[in-house]
């Protein structure tokens, strides 16, 4: 079956975040204190997550990424994900992670049926690592890496926010990774979502990414497979990994957009930078499958066409990615 929003787009993706707790406290996603924290009933318990799970798998949903906050600090996490990699009609179950729990748990991660793993990794220098996360281990983060290829998991995928007089003389470091290490990796825009002052600073748009690589090296386009997000993949001939520009502020995104979300809370999303959300709570307790499976269908029918966030004036409320999943 095919889950197809009012403009046509295949939506075939969701992604779910089991919690807004963390282990880091990246400073362009939560403030240094930590976020409010819920008390234990306002978070889905893993039942409410795979009755959702499953009613999105049976409405067309094929691939599902688990997120947060950190969802390997949830307890219990790895008997979650093995009842959720049994769900029929499931094609492809990824994990999204800060990596630092990840050495101890990728061989569990592996066993429990999880395909793929994507790792934030923001610097490769543990100083400058240290400050984006406030306080962050990067060597924990790459034993993690070593870890994971070692339980059989193809090399991660690194996410990298850059972000301009943080990061972004790393731009070529990152590259190599590519073929050093056989990584992908995916440059991602830096937005505005904990707004602290003069937040503009760090903005450095995709465009220009892509500029800076394409002027020291060849980049051959790679296609995209089909669960594959919005994000522009090419590679440097010969490297293992492939490299993407995911402009998720700058443009060129919403028309090819296949996702939607459900936050940790119960709040499902049809775009990231929308107000608008759906509360599930209601078809969850008591649990009324018919219910959660007409709502999640008008969440997909009401998908906005696209984000308003690089639109002048363009105000939402605030929120933190911990929040949200990413
Ligand atoms: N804790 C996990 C991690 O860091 O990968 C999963 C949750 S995290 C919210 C998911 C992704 O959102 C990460 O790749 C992170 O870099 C990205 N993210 C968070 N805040 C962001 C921001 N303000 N701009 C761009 N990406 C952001
Ligand atoms: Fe935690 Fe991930 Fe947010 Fe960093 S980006 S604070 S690791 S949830």
């Amino acid at each position: 079956m095919q889950l197809t929003d009012s403009l046509g787009r295949n939506i075939n993706y969701l992604r779910l975040s089991v919690t807004d707790r963390c282990n880091m406290r990246c400073f362009y996603c939560m403030p240094k204190e930590g976020i409010f924290k819920k008390g234990h009933e306002a978070v889905l318990s893993y039942e409410e997550l795979q009755l959702i799970a499953e009613t999105a798998v049976g409405l067309g949903i094929e691939k599902i990424r688990i997120t947060g906050g950190e969802p390997l600090v949830r307890a219990g996490i790895v008997a979650f994900l093995e009842r959720l990699a049994g769900i029929t009609g499931l094609r492809h179950l990824a994990l999204t992670s800060n990596g630092l729990l990840l050495a101890d748990m990728a061989a569990d991660l592996k066993r429990a049926g999880v395909q793929r793993l994507n790792v934030s990794m923001d610097s490769l220098d543990p100083e400058t690592f240290k400050q984006i996360t406030r306080g962050g281990d990067l060597g924990r983060v790459l034993a993690g890496l070593d870890a994971a290829e070692k339980a059989g998991f193809p090399p991660p995928k690194i996410n990298v926010v850059i972000m301009r007089g943080v990061n972004d003389s790393e731009i070529f470091d990152f590259v190599e990774m590519t073929r050093r290490r056989g990584n992908s990796v995916r440059f991602i825009e830096y937005m505005p979502v904990v707004r602290e002052q003069g937040w503009q600073r760090y903005c450095i748009s995709g465009d220009e990414i892509l500029q800076r690589i394409a002027g020291r090296y060849n980049l051959e386009q790679v296609d995209k497979g089909r669960y594959a997000g919005p994000s522009r993949d090419f590679r440097i001939p010969g490297a293992q990994g492939s490299l993407g520009i995911i402009t998720a502020v700058s443009g060129h995104f919403c028309s090819e957009c296949n996702r939607i979300r459900v936050t940790s809370t119960g709040q499902a999303k049809g775009c990231l930078f929308s107000d608008q959300k759906t509360d599930l709570i209601p078809f969850l307790r008591p649990p009324d499958r018919e219910g959660l499976e007409q709502t999640l269908r008008n969440i997909v029918t009401t998908k906005p066409e696209r984000h308003g966030i690089s639109n002048d004036g363009y105000t939402h409320k605030n929120f933190t990615m911990a929040q949200v999943g990413g």
